[in-house]
C-alpha cells in the first residue's frame, strides 16, 4: 500500500525528531501537507499512521494533514487556477497544456514535540 508506506516514513521521520530531543520524549502532533494530485488517500494514511505507530513515541500523536489544492499555471497566458475538470491541466484560456502550480505536495510540516517551548514569531534568528 502506498499509504502505509508514507506513514511509515511520517512516523520515522517524526521519531527522529522526538528522539533527537531526548529519551522519554513523545509526539504531540505531527502535521503533514498532501497534494491533491499525489493521489494519496488521507483516511487511508491516516489508518496506517494510527495501526503503525503502537510502541513508538507516536502512540498519542495527532495526524494533521494539510490538504494542498492542485493548481495550474500556463506558461502561455499566465492563468493560475484550480483546473476545469479533475487531473486535465490544459489553460481554460488559451487551451495549452498547464504546469502544475500546487497539488504534487507530500512533505512533513512540522513535527510538534512534547515539551518544546517554541512559539511562533518568538525566534530569535
Ligand atoms: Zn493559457
Amino acid at each position: 500500500m502506498h499509504e502505509a508506506g508514507i506513514a511509515a516514513g511520517v512516523l520515522e521521520l517524526a521519531e527522529r525528531v522526538a528522539a533527537d530531543r531526548g529519551p522519554g520524549i513523545c509526539v504531540r502532533t505531527v502535521r503533514v501537507r498532501v497534494g491533491e494530485f499525489t493521489g494519496v488517500a488521507v483516511e487511508a494514511l491516516e489508518f496506517a499512521f494510527e495501526s503503525l505507530r503502537t510502541h513508538t513515541r507516536c502512540e498519542d500523536a495527532v495526524l494533521e494533514v494539510e490538504r494542498v489544492p492542485l493548481l495550474g499555471l500556463c506558461p502561455n497566458c499566465g492563468w493560475t487556477g484550480p483546473p476545469a475538470e479533475p487531473y486535465c491541466l490544459i489553460c481554460p484560456h488559451c487551451g495549452q497544456p498547464a504546469q502544475i502550480l500546487s497539488g504534487r505536495e507530500l512533505e512533513v510540516d512540522y513535527v510538534d514535540i512534547e515539551g518544546s517551548e517554541e512559539h511562533h514569531g518568538a525566534s530569535a534568528g
